[in-house]
Formats: C-alpha cells, structure tokens, sequence
C-alpha cells in the first residue's frame, strides 16, 4: 500500500480524496494555488505545497510543479480528482516515469478514450451498443451526404478531440449538412487544435444514463449499476439519481453485464464510467471517463461502497475488495449540485460565505469544502457542494430531499438551492418523467414567466 499520497485537485473532491487516504491509514499531502491557501483540504492535509499564482495552467494543471511536490514530499502516489490532469494520459506517463502510481487507469487507456472516435471504435470491437454513424472522421462534403442518407436525418456533427459539450452542430435536412460540417470543423479547430469532425445519428429525447464500471488491472472487473444524468444545463449536470427511474431490472443487469465485460476484455484498471444515450429501450455509447465522476456518491449510497477506496486499492495492485455477486444495491439515491450561481441566470457569485449550514439526519451526506466565513475565489468552477440524499425508495429519497434542502443554509452569495427547492416539486421530476432537454425547457419556460 502507499505511504503518502498527493492530491492533484481542490475543493470537495480534494477533501474527499483526503478523507479517503486517511481512513485507509496513508499520509496526505495537497498541492494548491495562492487563491487556496485557505482551503479546508489544505488545513487537514497533512502537508500542503503552494504550487503557483491562481490561473490554472500555473497551478492545477502545471506537471512540473506537481512532479516536485512530489519529490519533495516523497509522495509515492497522485490522486487526480476529476477535472484538470485528471484525464491527462501524459501526466499519467510522466508519473509513471518517476515512478509515482498515477491513481487510475494506464496512460494508453485514457487516450483511447479521450479520442472520440478510437473510443467509439474501442467501444463497438468490446461489444457495446454505440450511436449509428460514420466509422471514422469525415471531411468530405460527398461522403458526408452518403452517410447522413444512410442512416437518416437529423445527424449531428461532433468533434473527435470534443469535450464540455462543445463542437457540435445538429443538421436537420442534407441543406444544413454541409455548413454544419464545415462549422464544427473549424470550431473544432479552433477548440481544440484538431479539426477531425464525425457524424452521429441525433438522438431526440434521449435520457443520460451512465454505468460506473471498475476494472482491476488483471483482467477482471464490476460494474455497479448505473446513474442517471438526464437534468442537465448547457452539458452540465445538475442533479444525478441511482437507479435510473427509466430502466427495469432486466436492461440493468444487461447492460451492467456489457459493460463490465468490455473492461474486463480491455484489461482496464481503476474507475470508469461509460456514458450513454438511452432511447426506447436502447443505449448508445456516447463517451467513456477514465476517472471518478462528481456524481459517484450515488453510487456509494446504494451500493455501500467507497469507490475512492477502490481507486486506491486497485492502483496499489491489491485488486478490487468485492466481487460482482458480492455487490448488493439499496434502495435510492439523489444528489444536488450546489453551485455558487444565481439560480435563475446562472451567472457565478463568488465572495464570502457569512454562513453555512449544513443538513443531517439519516440518509443525508454533503461533500463541500467550503465553511462560514470562507471566501470563494472567483478563479475556478463553481461547485461548492454536493447534497446526497439517500432512501429505501425514490419516494422516500425525494421525501427526505425535500426536508434537507429547506435545512440547507448558505448565506452570503447566490446558489442554486432554490432550483431544486422548485423542481423537488415538480410533477414531472416526483414521476421520474424527463428527459436531456427537460431542465432546459423548464428553465426557459420560468423566464418566458418572469416577462
Ligand atoms: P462531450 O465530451 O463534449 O461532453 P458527449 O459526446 O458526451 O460530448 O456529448 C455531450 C452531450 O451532447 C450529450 O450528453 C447529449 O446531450 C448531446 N449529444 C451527443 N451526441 C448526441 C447524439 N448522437 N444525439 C443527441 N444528442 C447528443
């Protein structure tokens, strides 16, 4: 097992990293910017290294920094959270070099996945049900047509280097096509430094439904069930639920059972989540995340697992603690993205907290790494929290929801608890009934109201 590991992140997910490595007995160093010095990871770390002024490429994302911190403090193991490196295949070989233990998957896996169409590729050669489109990039106007005949409009237009939800553009008649591929292209271009644009089926209503698989490094792995993701704003999810209320036990275990076996066969080792679209009855892979998810508290909730110690674990080479027979699934479970944003524009509202409160009771965790009297810096993304309900039932789950987000206080700046004081209450989220579009609808509908 490690003796001391460095935590490449900030805020809750810094905290929840650290919270893990210290109830597995491992030593804990932080590294943060100038803007973080206050953070409560780094007061409860046991050693923290300023790494750089406030901007990320200085700080969070600089390798060389976080190589020293390393070196210095003789951690033998990164943790990257999610975010900044923590997709980055090179930061993985770098490390891999130094001979520190990047916590999640080879730097080879990671850039199959990061590519949209090796990992579209990868995705169907493991057996998994991906999106009908073109088997590769595609720039020439003709073929664009023959394929977007070929399997029907509307199609959609993506960036292979994509991510965030950007470079795409939907073409609804063969008129559309062409600019559209010529515009994701150059957007892409201009993104991402790569200009490789494919071609996709559009899907109309579909819901997000993602599998959390984890593969041990020796050729086994588990699946453990799914989330649903399907509220969401501009790409960004907002509030995340496991099971989904979409699937029936018997598309569960099947598609769990792809999954898990499609990881198994590529030899992958740590977390992972395969995304997909899901529309009558059927998935479609969409992309695959090579690390912890904001949302994997959900998943612990019904399944009483703590994937960080998993992480750990099978990064160490100490294989995974539970088997698939082993894992049970309990009752359900929601989680809240608590943003610092005005909850109607969604215009970030950094400042200082002057009061924070957080709910308890059964069934109820928060992961923030905020606290009264904490100053947000208005430098990085504006999650300050996480509430994660959990109950024997959706009913239940949505009952004890409700009680603890009219516990929650934050005063000082704007969050988004009052969305999901109104959407608690919405009928079609009581019946589970939305879709990727829903939240989007609503929210345009609330501002229609307001003029
Ligand atoms: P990114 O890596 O940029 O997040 P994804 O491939 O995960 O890109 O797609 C992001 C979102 O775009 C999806 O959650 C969905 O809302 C939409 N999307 C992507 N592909 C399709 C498709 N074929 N049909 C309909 N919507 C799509």
């Amino acid at each position: 097992m490690f003796q001391k590991i460095l935590i490449a992140n900030r805020g809750e997910i810094a905290l929840r990293v650290l919270r893990a490595a210290k109830e597995l007995g491992i030593k804990t160093v932080v590294v943060h910017s100038t803007a973080d010095a206050d953070a409560m990871h780094v007061r409860l770390a046991d050693e923290s290294v300023c790494i750089g002024p406030p901007p990320v490429r200085d700080s969070y994302l600089n390798i060389h920094q976080i190589v020293a911190a390393c070196e210095i403090t003789g951690a033998d193991a990164v943790h990257p959270g999610y975010g900044f490196l923590s997709e980055n295949a090179k930061f993985a070989d770098i490390l891999a070099a130094h001979n520190i233990t990047f916590i999640g998957p080879s730097g080879d896996h990671i850039r199959i996945m990061g590519d949209k169409i090796e990992a579209k590729r990868t995705a169907k050669r493991l057996g998994i049900p991906v999106v009908p489109g073109s088997d590769g990039a595609v720039s020439d106007p003709v073929e664009a047509r023959r394929i977007a005949g070929e399997i029907g409009y509307p199609v959609i237009i993506k960036a292979s280097a994509g991510g965030g939800g950007r470079g795409m553009k939907v073409a609804r008649t063969e008129e559309d096509l062409i600019e559209a591929l010529q515009t994701a292209s150059t957007e892409a271009g201009a993104a991402f430094g790569n200009d490789e644009v494919y071609i996709e089926k559009y899907l109309e209503k579909p819901r997000h439904i993602e599998v959390q698989v984890f593969g041990d490094g020796f050729g086994n792995a588990i699946h453990l069930g799914e989330r649903d993701c399907s509220l969401q704003r501009r790409h960004q999810k907002v509030w995340e639920e496991a099971f989904s209320p979409a699937l029936n036990a018997e598309e569960r275990a099947r598609i769990g059972a792809t999954c898990s076996k499609a990881i198994a066969d590529l030899g992958y080792s740590g977390a992972g989540t395969i995304e997909f679209l899901y529309e009558n009855g059927e998935f479609y892979f969409i992309e695959m995340n090579t690390r912890l998810q904001v949302e994997h508290p959900v998943t612990e909730a019904i399944t009483g697992i703590d994937l960080v110690h998993e992480q750990i674990r099978v990064a160490s080479g100490g294989g995974l603690s539970v088997r698939q027979e082993d894992v049970r699934f309990h009752g359900h479970a929601i989680e809240c993205r608590i943003n610092a944003e005005d909850p109607r524009t969604f215009a970030p509202s950094p400042g200082t907290i002057t009061h924070f409160h957080t709910p308890g009771g059964l069934g109820v965790r928060v992961d923030s790494g905020v606290y009264s009297g904490y100053k947000i810096p208005p430098y990085y993304d504006s999650l300050i929290g996480k509430l994660i309900v959990h109950g024997r039932n959706r009913v239940e789950c949505m009952m004890r929801l409700r009680r603890a987000l009219d516990e929650f206080v934050v005063d000082g700046i704007n969050t988004t608890l009052p969305l999901f004081r109104d959407l608690i209450n919405n009928p079609d989220i009581a019946n589970g009934d939305y879709d990727i579009h829903w939240l989007e609808k609503y929210l345009a509908k609330g501002v229609e109201e307001q003029h």
